[in-house]
Formats: structure tokens, C-alpha cells, sequence
């Protein structure tokens, strides 16, 4: 997008005259391209009763895929859980990526929606489910125009029933991408996080049980169906299984999306991303996302993947990679983390909803008081409803922890 200061109407209209179109829609693969290469074949055998839903998930599990949006939780055996309440059932996607540095299911949607699409076909088949939604971020323009064309394409030549795949747009909240807030907001309401149980594999959108996958699980589902489980099992690197889509960003001369083993460290990122800007010595990450807070240069050896962080009070998450550099600051990434958890709180608990404005206000004087954070720190990962409260601690820990002098 064109970067216009101070966007008045008459401005804004004169950028997108200038870019004669908008959004910018980049080269994709399509429906007639995609079915080329042998797209929907699979999904076609699979309607026509070519293998069982059983069969299937037991080649997803064998994969050993994970859940992508960030929590990890193995792809096939929810379907398991969804099947095992009565329909009618429901797939929602989630394509909210609010994730501060995550981009990696816009890099895959803006390059082979297809994938996508197949992969949530297979697994609205495999569930049985009667409907679609597809939940996507309005900050995604082009992936949107993207959808509604090849959803158009995929009724047309009859792959779906008209109105199967039902987009919704989401409207910038964070908040949105927690999964039963988003439910929430798909059945036209605020988005307000849930309590749990019940899941959303009994009780979700329209009190149904729902399937919920994020965009790129669903993606490796349609190529693990159609290649078999081995393009992840067969992938091994520092002990650990599969291939992981990191978004690397901050102070890398290459920032992107890094297709790697799952075993790969932060100096293995660095290095795919070009190495450092010239004059940036490495200090500091964040491996995950905000929540996952910020972990030191002297941590990494550790590979980034599901469940090998949390000795060190962290997590991989979506894999947004942040790399930070002897000319940033951990004190003021982690009060910047901490004023977006302030600003995409929901409210409505008050561990989360005070917890976070009491935390800023602390991080904000000269000295932190250590104890006092840390006991506000505890309240609220004890005590808030959803992921964001409870997470929201992370970088206040982690900075007070590995980087005590410049607090
Ligand atoms: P979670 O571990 O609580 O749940 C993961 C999934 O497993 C959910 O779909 C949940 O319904 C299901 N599940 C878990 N236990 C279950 C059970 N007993 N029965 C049935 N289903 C069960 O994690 P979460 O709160 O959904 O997600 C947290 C993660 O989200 C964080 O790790 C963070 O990295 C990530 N995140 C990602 C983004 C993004 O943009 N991709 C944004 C914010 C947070
Ligand atoms: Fe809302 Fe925060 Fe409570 Fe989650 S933890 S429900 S975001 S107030």
C-alpha cells in the first residue's frame, strides 16, 4: 500500500488512482492453475468415499501437525472431539492473525488459496460440517478479494454449494483472534472471550459443535492428504519433527516468512534472514508474539519449536519472530508489549482489564518495583479468563528476568 501521511479523502483517492487498482492484488495461484496440478482431486476421492474420515485423520495425526494459530494441540484429534457431538457441526476459520509480527497465513493466502480451500474442505468433510466460516482480518484487503474470487469459482464449477463458505470480515480487534471471541463475533456480536469448558468442539458458533482451525493448519492439511504425512515427519532437525513457517522481522536484512525445520534456533533464522542490518549486534528476541516476552541473545541454541521454550517461561506460538539489537531496548519493547495488551483487552475481566493499565502505569516510572509487578503478574495469569490476560505477563517476567539491569 501506498504510505500516505495525513490521509485525507482527496489523498487516499488520489493513491488509489495512482495505483490504478486497489487493493493490490498480487500474482496467485487460481482455481484453473491449481487444478492443473491436480487440486480437488483428493477432495473429490474423498467424497466419492475413496478413504474413511478415520483414515485420514490417522494420516493427519501420523504427520504429527500441530495447531498453527499457535497453541499446538494436535490438528487431528479435534476432529475426533467435534465428531463425537451431534450434528449439525460447523468448521470456522480463523484468519485473524492480530498476532503483533505474525504474517505467515497472508504470505500462504496471497500464494496458494487453493491449498487453503482444499484443506478446509477436506476437513469440513471429515466432520461433516454443514457450513463454512471463514473469519478474516479486514487489514488483509487483497486476501479478501482473493477469497471472494475463488470461493465465486469454486460454486461456479460446483466444488460447493453456493453460500458453503460463508467470509466473514473481522473488524481489527485482537481480541477477535481468540477463538470464542471470535464465534462470538461471527454470530454478529461483540467480540467477548468465552469461559471454558465447554469447548467450541461441543458448544461454538450458533451453540453447534465447531471445528476451529487457523489458516495454515488447514493449508498443510491439503498437503498431507495429497503428499503424505512424511513432508512433516520426515523433516528432523535438533530432535525435533516437521517444518515450521517463521515471520522474521526487526533488525535482519532479510525479514519474511522463513519456511524451516521446526528444530531451527534463532541463529538459524538469522542467518535465512540475510544475517543482521549492518551496525546491529543480536541482543534479544521475542519468539513468539508478544505473550511470549523477550528472551536473550545468550539463549540460542534452543530450538523454536511446540513446547521447548517453556522452561524458559516461554513459547513459539504463531512463530512471530522479533529479532532486537544493541540499539533497541527490552525495557521499551516490553512497555510497548504491555500498552497494546492495555489498548486490545476486552474488558470485561478486571485481573486483565486493570491488571494491564496497572502494569503500564508501573513500567512507565524509572525504577520497576520488582515485587509488586511480580505479584500484579501473578493475579493476572491466575485470574483473567482468556489467553490475552494470562499471557500478558510474559514480557514483564521475562524482561525483569533476563534483563534486570535496564529495569
Ligand atoms: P488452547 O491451548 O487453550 O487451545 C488450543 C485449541 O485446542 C483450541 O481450539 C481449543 O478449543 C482446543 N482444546 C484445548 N483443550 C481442549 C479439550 N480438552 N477439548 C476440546 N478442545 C480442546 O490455546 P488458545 O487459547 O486457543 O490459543 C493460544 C495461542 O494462540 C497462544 O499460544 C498464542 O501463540 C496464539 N495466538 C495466535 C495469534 C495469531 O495471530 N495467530 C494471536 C494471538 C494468540
Ligand atoms: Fe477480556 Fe482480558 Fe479477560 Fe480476555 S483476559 S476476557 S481479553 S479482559
Amino acid at each position: 500500500h501506498n504510505h500516505i501521511d495525513a490521509a485525507t479523502p482527496a489523498k487516499v483517492k488520489a493513491a488509489i488512482t495512482a495505483n490504478d487498482v486497489y487493493p493490490h492484488i498480487p500474482d496467485y495461484q487460481n482455481l484453473a492453475a491449481y487444478t492443473a496440478r491436480g487440486g480437488y482431486v483428493e477432495l473429490t476421492d474423498l467424497r466419492g468415499g475413496a478413504r474413511s474420515p478415520e483414515e485420514v485423520q490417522q494420516t493427519v495425526l501420523e504427520s504429527g501437525l500441530r495447531g498453527l494459530g499457535g497453541a499446538g494441540f494436535p490438528s487431528g484429534r479435534k476432529w475426533s472431539f467435534v465428531r463425537s457431538y451431534e450434528g449439525p457441526r460447523y468448521l470456522a476459520v480463523n484468519g485473524d492473525e492480530g498476532e503483533p509480527g505474525t504474517f505467515k497465513d497472508r504470505y500462504f493466502l496471497e500464494r496458494t488459496p487453493h491449498l487453503f480451500l482444499e484443506g478446509a474442505l477436506i476437513a469440513a468433510w471429515a466432520v461433516e460440517a454443514e457450513r463454512i466460516f471463514v473469519y478474516m482480518r479486514d487489514e488483509y484487503p487483497a486476501v479478501l478479494e482473493i477469497l471472494r474470487r475463488e470461493i465465486a469459482a469454486l460454486e461456479k464449477a460446483r466444488l460447493i454449494e453456493p453460500g458453503y463458505i460463508d467470509l466473514r470480515r473481522g473488524a481489527g480487534a485482537y481480541i477477535c483472534g481468540e477463538e470464542s471471541a471470535m464465534i462470538e463475533s461471527i454470530e454478529g456480536k461483540r467480540g467477548l472471550p468465552r469461559h471454558r469448558p465447554p469447548y467450541v468442539a461441543e458448544v461454538g458458533v450458533f451453540v453447534r459443535p465447531t471445528l476451529v482451525h487457523n489458516v495454515e493448519t488447514l493449508h498443510w492439511v491439503a498437503r498431507i492428504v495429497r503428499e503424505g504425512p512424511e513432508i512433516l515427519s520426515s523433516v528432523e532437525k535438533n530432535g525435533r519433527k516437521g517444518l515450521r513457517a517463521y515471520s522474521v522481522s526487526g533488525r535482519v536484512k532479510e525479514p519474511g516468512v522463513k519456511l524451516l525445520p521446526a528444530g531451527s534456533t534463532i541463529r538459524d533464522l538469522i542467518e535465512a534472514s540475510g544475517g543482521m542490518l549492518d551496525g546491529h549486534v543480536f541482543k534479544a528476541y521475542q519468539p513468539g508474539g508478544p505473550s511470549s516476552g523477550l528472551l536473550p541473545a545468550a539463549l540460542d541454541d534452543v530450538p523454536l519449536d511446540f513446547d521447548m521454550l517453556q522452561p524458559h517461561g516461554s513459547f513459539i506460538g504463531s512463530a512471530a519472530v522479533v529479532v532486537l539489537s544493541d540499539k533497541d531496548s527490552a525495557r521499551a519493547a516490553a512497555l510497548n508489549m504491555l500498552r497494546f495488551f492495555e489498548d486490545e483487552s476486552c474488558g470485561q475481566c478486571t485481573p486483565c482489564r486493570v491488571g494491564c493499565e496497572k502494569a503500564v502505569k508501573l513500567m512507565e516510572a524509572d525504577r520497576w518495583d520488582g515485587d509488586l509487578l511480580e505479584d500484579l503478574c501473578q493475579a493476572m495469569a491466575d485470574a483473567s479468563i482468556c489467553g490475552l490476560g494470562q499471557a500478558a505477563p510474559n514480557p514483564i517476567r521475562s524482561t525483569l528476568k533476563h534483563f534486570p539491569g535496564e529495569v
